[in-house]
């Protein structure tokens, strides 16, 4: 990953440890709560690309108008609808990515929203 600025906003980006979930993942009350027991899913989008979610970001992202899963799925009314549950993610080890401080979103994300605008 060669990716030094943010897709969405262009801000220089950071590499943090980070969870599964690409929302909350190098968010740092996440990363220190990290390891009781978290739930995690991976979802597929229409365009065919996967996310990994915690449960509070699929929540909070897909069901709450406002969220970042608006901008992956804007023809949904609910873009909890778009996402196809693809398997549960248990995960003991933090990962590593780049993460925006600006969008406070990972890379692997980040990414998603960009690529989503643009087709
Ligand atoms: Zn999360
Ligand atoms: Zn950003």
């Amino acid at each position: 990953m060669g990716q030094a600025q943010c897709p969405i906003c262009y801000s220089p980006l950071e590499v943090r440890d980070v969870t599964p979930c690409f929302v909350c993942g190098g968010w740092p009350e996440s990363v220190a709560r990290f390891g009781s027991a978290a739930v995690f899913t991976e979802f597929r989008l229409p365009s065919g690309r996967c996310l990994v979610l915690c449960r509070g970001c699929e929540l909070e992202e897909f069901m709450v108008p406002g969220g970042w899963g608006y901008r992956l799925a804007p023809d949904e009314g609910r873009p909890v609808n778009a996402l196809q549950r693809v398997r549960s993610v248990e995960s003991s080890c933090l990962e590593r990515d780049k993460f925006c401080p600006t969008c406070r979103l990972r890379l692997a994300f980040a990414v998603l929203v960009a690529d989503n605008g643009r087709t």
